[in-house]
């Protein structure tokens, strides 16, 4: 079944994880009375994240078709969930006219729907990606990196937890 609220999660979870990522901006600085609890809450965020990329990782992702980025995150035609990383769209004819969608928006499902059997009226689709999988994950890096420099020398997230993604 698919759960548009946890397809919302995932792009707010990489919102955060970006912030995460990014080094700390010019300014007045906004530290937090609870450092070791903002620690706690991004590791756990950091983890979530990785079951979200285990998720939508496929080993040829990054050579996948890349859609190009719309100011709207695109939606699956079906559920209505915000699509993240993987999709699968329409490669033939139903983008064009008879359908119930706009001119040159190709049906696009989100990958439970498509492995759940839903498809286009033609049943030609494709997967594509709308972002690069090692971008992604470098941000994860640098956000899981960003954590650890916060923790000092503490046991912070395993090291190994991208091994699994590229494992097998
Ligand atoms: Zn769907
Ligand atoms: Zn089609």
């Amino acid at each position: 079944m698919c759960n548009p609220e946890l397809y919302g999660i995932r792009q707010l979870l990489y919102n955060h994880i970006q912030h995460l990522a990014s080094p700390p901006t010019e300014g007045p600085s906004r530290n937090s009375d609870h450092p070791e609890r903002d620690i706690e809450t991004s590791t756990k965020l950091i983890q979530l994240f990785d079951d979200v990329l285990q998720e939508e990782y496929g080993r040829e992702h990054d050579s996948l078709p890349l859609i190009p980025r719309t100011s709207q995150p695109p939606t699956c035609d079906f559920c209505g969930a915000n699509l993240f990383l993987s999709v699968f769209q329409c490669m033939g004819k139903c983008g064009a006219d008879e359908v119930s969608h706009p001119r040159n928006t190709a049906p696009t499902v989100c990958p439970s729907c498509f492995v759940e059997g839903r498809t286009c009226i033609c049943g030609d689709m494709s997967p594509s990606r709308l972002q690069s999988f090692s971008t992604v994950l470098e941000q994860r890096n640098l956000a899981a990196a960003a954590v650890r420099r916060l923790q000092g020398s503490g046991a912070g997230l395993p090291h190994g937890n991208t091994d699994r993604l590229h494992g097998k």
